[in-house]
This record gives C-alpha cells, sequence and structure tokens, in this order.
C-alpha cells in the first residue's frame, strides 16, 4: 500500500528535536486524574521509537474545548503525569504551548528527554488555523511528526499549518495504522460489506453513506438517526428525535440505495419510553410505528435479530454510532448485542466512535475486532474520502 507520507521510521531523525503532535484529548476525572488511558498508550510506539533514536521529544495535543482561555481544569498535567508513570520517565510540562519560557525549555531539551507543552487550545490560534501561531510552534523543534489520527479532519494549526513551516515531517505509527486499515475499507473487493451507522446525528453520518454506498451491500441504520429515515418514509416516529433538515437527504439516499442496489436496513421494531430517562416507563413494539408520545430508544428484539443475521455473514464491517441511548442501562440491549454481533462475526471489522469502541470494550468483544479506530469524526471523513487537513499537510511532493 502506498502512504500518502513518509513515516518517522523513514526520516532522519537520529538525535533530532522532534515535534509530535498527539491526540491526548483523554477523559479527567473530577480529581484532575486521567480516567481512560487508552489513548496515550496508543501514542507509546511513537515515543519509544524517538527514545531510542536519541531525539530530544517535544509532545503537543489539545484536550477539551477550553474555547482559547486557559482553564486550569483542562491542562494537559494530568497527561503528562500518567505517560510519565507509564514510561517510568520524567515528562516535564511547559507552562504553555508559546512564549520566550516555553523556547528556553525547548532549547536546553536534551536527548531521550520530554516535554509537553500546555494545551494548545488554550490558545484561540489554534482553532483558527493561524500562520503566526504555528510558526511560533514550529520554531521550537526540527521534524514534525504527527501521531494524532482523532484530529487529522480538523484545520487547526497544529495539524494543518505546523508542517508548512518544518522541512522534515511525516506520519507516526499510530497515524499509519489507521490510515492503512482505513485505506484498506475502502479497497475491499468483496460481496458482502456491511456499514452500520447509529448514533444521533444523520449531517455527520450523510457523507460516508453517500460515498460508501457503491462500495456496501448492506447499510444498518439504528440509533436516533434511524427516525429521520422512518419519518421520511412516512412512518410514524412519535417524539423521537428527528432531524428535519435531513429528510430530503434522506429521501435522496433511498432513492441512490435502489440505484445502487443497496439494501439499506431501518430498525422495524424497537425500545420506546415517555422520556429519555432511565427510570421513564418503557416497552417494546411490534412493528416499525411508534406511537405519541413515545420516543424511540433502542432497536427491538426484531431488528437485533435481522441486523445481527446481516452481520453473521458480513466479511467487511464498518461499525460507527450506538443503536440507542446506551449509556442508560434499559435502553442498551441493542447496541450491546450488535457490539457481540461485530465481534462474533468471521469478517474483517472496522470499529471507529468513542460510543461504539466502549460498547466493544464493554461486551468483550475487543478482541476479535480487526481495527479500532482512534477517531470518530476522523475515521468517518477519511472513508468519505474526502482529503483531510492533517494528511494533505505532510506530503512532501
Ligand atoms: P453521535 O454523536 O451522533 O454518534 O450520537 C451518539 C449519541 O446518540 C449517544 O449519546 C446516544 O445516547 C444517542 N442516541 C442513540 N440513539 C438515540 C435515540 N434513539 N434517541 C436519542 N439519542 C440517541
Amino acid at each position: 500500500m502506498t502512504l500518502p507520507f513518509k513515516t518517522i521510521d523513514q526520516l532522519p531523525i537520529d538525535g533530532k528535536k522532534l515535534l509530535i503532535r498527539e491526540d491526548f484529548n483523554v477523559p479527567i476525572t473530577p480529581e484532575g486524574k486521567v480516567a481512560d488511558d487508552t489513548r496515550i498508550r496508543m501514542s507509546l510506539p511513537t515515543i519509544e521509537y524517538a527514545l531510542s533514536k536519541n531525539c530530544k521529544i517535544i509532545l503537543m495535543s489539545h484536550l477539551g474545548r477550553p474555547k482559547g482561555m486557559r482553564d486550569s481544569h483542562l491542562s494537559l498535567r494530568p497527561v503528562a503525569e500518567a505517560l510519565s508513570n507509564i514510561l517510568g520517565k520524567t515528562v516535564t510540562l511547559a507552562p504553555d504551548c508559546i512564549g520566550p519560557e516555553v523556547q528556553s525549555m525547548a532549547a536546553k531539551l536534551g536527548p531521550e528527554r520530554i516535554l509537553m507543552l500546555e494545551n494548545l487550545r488554550f490558545h484561540r490560534e489554534e482553532t483558527q488555523n493561524n500562520p503566526s501561531f504555528a510558526q511560533a510552534i514550529a520554531s521550537l523543534g526540527e521534524v514534525y511528526i504527527n501521531d494524532a489520527f482523532g484530529a487529522v479532519h480538523r484545520a487547526h494549526a497544529s495539524v494543518a499549518s505546523i508542517p508548512d513551516y518544518v522541512k522534515v515531517k511525516g506520519a507516526g505509527f499510530l497515524l499509519k495504522k489507521e490510515v492503512e486499515a482505513l485505506t484498506h475499507v475502502l479497497e475491499a473487493k468483496t460481496s458482502r460489506f456491511v456499514l452500520i451507522l447509529g448514533g444521533a446525528k444523520v449531517s455527520d453520518k450523510l457523507g460516508v453513506l453517500n460515498s460508501l454506498m457503491d462500495k456496501a451491500q448492506i447499510i444498518l441504520v439504528g440509533g436516533a438517526m434511524a427516525y429521520t429515515f422512518l419519518k421520511a418514509k412516512g412512518i410514524d416516529v412519535g417524539n423521537s428525535l428527528v432531524e428535519k433538515e435531513s429528510l430530503n437527504d434522506a429521501e435522496a439516499i433511498f432513492k441512490k440505495a435502489i440505484e445502487t442496489d443497496t439494501v439499506l436496513a431501518l430498525p422495524v421494531d424497537h425500545v420506546i419510553a415517555t422520556e429519555i430517562r432511565e427510570d421513564a416507563p418503557h416497552k417494546t413494539t411490534d412493528t416499525a410505528d411508534i406511537p405519541s408520545p413515545y420516543i424511540g430508544v433502542d432497536i427491538g428484539p426484531k431488528t437485533i435479530e435481522a441486523f445481527s443475521q446481516h452481520i453473521r455473514k458480513a466479511t467487511m464491517i464498518f461499525w460507527n454510532g450506538p443503536m440507542g441511548v446506551f449509556e442508560m442501562a434499559p435502553f442498551s440491549r441493542g447496541t450491546y448485542a450488535i457490539a457481540r454481533a461485530v465481534g462474533a462475526s468471521a469478517g474483517e471489522s472496522v470499529v471507529g466512535g468513542g460510543d461504539s469502541i466502549r460498547a466493544i470494550h464493554e461486551s468483550g468483544a475487543a478482541d476479535q475486532i480487526t481495527h479500532i479506530s482512534s477517531g470518530g469524526g476522523a475515521s468517518l471523513e477519511f472513508l468519505e474520502g474526502k482529503p483531510l487537513p492533517g494528511i494533505r499537510a505532510l506530503k512532501t511532493h
């Protein structure tokens, strides 16, 4: 497979000062500890490789949405501590990501030492993709490595512009692995490609639906997004969440499904509740209709069975988005059943998006998945075939 960038092991990095863009956007507990270190662990192969090459390492990432202002709750300090514990090595946190003090710390950095810049989004210039901000950070190092797959679809300074100011640039091992796995999905030549989409926002998934329609033979739609499709078909969905502005798009998708001979499967029964509340009265419908004032909160048993049958026979699966309000135990059955079915399928499987990944882990199916993507939005945009700013920026020719 030809990759659209050089990878860290193809670059002359021995003893160099490396700027590595990581995706350390991890959940932090109210006590200021990292709640889930999966993303930190995913960054280790690249960091350890750089250490083995005597590099001076400067790590950078965003955390949360501080909206261009300092917010002590969104400091990367817990991440620096967690990484330091995992590596058994000091990780020094800089007081900021730009400025004279940071420049001096970066200038004094010795081989095999690690400096972590403070949250990039403490400066509005990061999300504004400001060139001077990008240049200021670029000047701290000699080589730029992007290993933040979860952020490559963002046209932000640290992703899209820093590479403009650095001669030697490339991808880390995580970014490489993600691009290889998703390219493999795109290039799959199979007659049993099953695309499973769920979650709430139809508009986020329209792009991938459209672009994979030629590729996937079967598309299973669950979660709140199914109600927009059911409504577009004229089915009564009661008070379920419907994205009115996407109804026309849903109709266009139905037409395209017929043209491309794609099966677009929607729920045929539901778990419905009077409110989206864990203890709200709920029941299971027998058909696809939802009477008012009920809200569809999960796919029903007949849908689980129908979807699982398609999944069982698949040779390639891509799944993004929960089948219901799975955060609430009474409405989580559909999502976990689909997670188990994806795990049990003999075909290749790629899962993206925080909710689906959580369901895969909690249902014990993680070991059976071919590739668990570290980027939800990024994996969807990659599969849409969109040029992603962070990948485009790594091109050297
Ligand atoms: P998204 O970010 O679009 O993937 O949406 C994920 C969210 O969709 C999760 O927090 C789910 O609780 C929510 N969700 C899934 N199914 C439903 C539903 N039937 N009604 C309301 N929210 C839902």
